[in-house]
């Protein structure tokens, strides 16, 4: 018989850098010693993965939910109703929540949900808005193309499915553009009261604390893992909405990223993360090494619950710089800017800006006094060019003298969640004549003046001067 080896349980943790998990267990380690295996390099069964006594662990979720369940005071949240009428309407409302509520915190969405509800109070109201009375109603809220998407998707619905959102999450995930796994079982579960589960952030790390699962975060069998879990919960369930919503809630507001409420948590005797940090480990290593998890990598050092879940590793930013241009009319004693509609379709679609270059190359950015005049012969034509005064000729004869100031004034920085963007904001001053330079589409319009657009990209026809006062509120 070998000789048996033992080490002291240290709460915080190995002190050597973190090591690949072995593929087996070693031989060396006396199993039966819970305290031992963790220490050395937790290897464990992955069912520890699995949750276990769900029924039990739903009646606390449900009973902790009861307690809270109005106290942010959501609009949208409301008991579950079987009336088909309803139904429908219930599965907008939420519809409408869910998306907003993606990237954007519940106190940030309420009043902006009672306003929308205000002007768009069915789906069918929503179907027949243009796209700028919903861009309007989205300001602030950021990620325009959630609000465009929303627009498509009730049409849609209207046109294809008699004005009720489809209560299959396939078919939503499919036919509605926007709604992805998690928005489609929010949808179909607490409206409809299907038994789906739903995984948003705040359910991937409850559930990865739960089960103490410790994964690359966005891996396939992480995720498997995640939805199992979550499935389970709602499985065979008469009301799979309430517990979808108190897991997003209990995962928002007690397991939070930073210092979680574990004392008062109502899952935490079933929690495997708080079990590691209590010592009272609820997986047991398997002898058996088909049981073995070949998921987790080695949890770093110490017992704290928020070591889980594994962070995810940084991808790269993509750099980018856009040339935004500012330009200005001063006359009569007014300003006016130049603004230019982004397209219908894409990013931020139909939202006005000032005039860009988006990408900018690095031969382009050192050219940067020299850029500007590109935009402006785009806008208007070849009627100016660095340092000089130009005369707008058109059919009708001279109309006014222009002169054009061009400013570098500084860099923004804005992180998006892939692409680090620069900003290069520059300051065009352009004085002189009674009334702003006319565009070079306007004069295309009146057949009184050949197009001076660059390449295919003729912003002018989008652009427009607009005052000072107003440009905030351009639409
Ligand atoms: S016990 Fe702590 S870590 Fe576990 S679910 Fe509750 S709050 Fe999260
Ligand atoms: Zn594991």
């Amino acid at each position: 018989m070998s000789k048996k080896r033992t080490l002291s349980f240290n709460p915080d943790g190995p002190k050597n850098k973190r090591r690949k998990l072995p593929a087996t267990v070693p031989t060396n380690i006396d199993v039966t010693n819970k305290f031992e295996v963790i220490a050395v390099g937790r290897p464990h069964s992955v069912h520890l993965h699995t949750l276990k006594d769900v029924q039990n662990f739903r009646i606390r979720l449900l009973s902790w939910f009861e307690t809270v369940r109005h106290v942010r005071g959501m609009p949208w949240r409301k008991p579950f109703c079987d009336n088909y009428e309803e139904q429908s309407q219930r599965a907008y409302e939420v519809w409408i929540s869910e998306i907003m509520l993606q990237q954007t915190q519940v106190a940030t969405v309420i009043p902006y949900y009672d306003r929308w509800m205000e002007k768009f109070p069915t789906i069918n109201d929503l179907a027949k808005a243009d796209i700028d009375a919903v861009n309007k109603l989205w300001k602030g809220l950021g990620y325009y193309s959630r609000a465009s998407r929303l627009l498509t998707g009730a049409k849609k619905v209207v046109d294809k499915y008699n004005s009720r959102l489809p209560d299959d999450v396939k078919i939503l995930e499919k036919e509605i553009p926007g709604v992805g796994r998690y928005s489609a079982g929010a949808v179909c579960s607490i409206a409809y009261g299907r038994c789906v589960p739903v995984v948003d952030g705040n359910v991937h790390r409850l559930l990865s604390r739960v089960l103490a699962l410790y994964s690359s975060p966005k891996a396939r069998k992480t995720l498997d893992l995640l939805w199992k879990g979550a499935e389970d919960m709602v499985a065979g369930y008469c009301n799979p909405g309430d517990v979808n919503q108190a897991l997003i809630e209990l995962g928002s507001t007690v397991c939070k990223v930073k210092e979680p409420f574990c004392e008062s948590c109502p899952l935490n005797s079933g929690c495997g993360a708080y079990a590691e940090y209590t010592g009272l480990v609820t997986g047991r290593p398997s002898t058996d090494i088909e049981d073995l998890c070949q998921i987790c990598e080695q949890v770093p050092p110490g017992n704290a619950v928020t070591r889980f879940p594994m962070r995810a590793s940084k991808t790269k930013s993509r750099i980018e710089t856009d040339l935004v241009n500012l330009i200005e009319w001063r006359g009569n004693g007014e300003r006016q800017f130049v603004l230019v509609r982004r397209p219908d379709k894409g990013l931020l679609a139909g939202l006005y800006e000032f005039p860009s270059r988006e990408a900018i190359s690095s031969d382009e950015t050192d050219d940067l006094l020299h850029l500007p005049y590109l935009v402006l012969n785009n806008l208007f034509g070849n009627i100016f060019s660095k340092d000089k005064f130009l005369k707008d000729e058109t059919a009708l004869g001279p109309r006014h003298e222009y002169k054009c100031d061009v400013t570098y004034i500084g860099d923004y920085v804005h992180i998006f969640s892939h692409i680090r963007k620069t900003y290069r904001i520059i300051s065009i001053i352009i004085q002189g004549g009674s009334s702003p330079p006319l565009f070079s589409s306007s004069k295309d319009q009146a057949g009184e003046q050949k197009t001076h657009g660059i390449g295919t990209d003729n912003i002018g026809l989008r652009a427009k001067w607009t005052l000072e006062k107003d440009v905030s509120d351009a639409k």
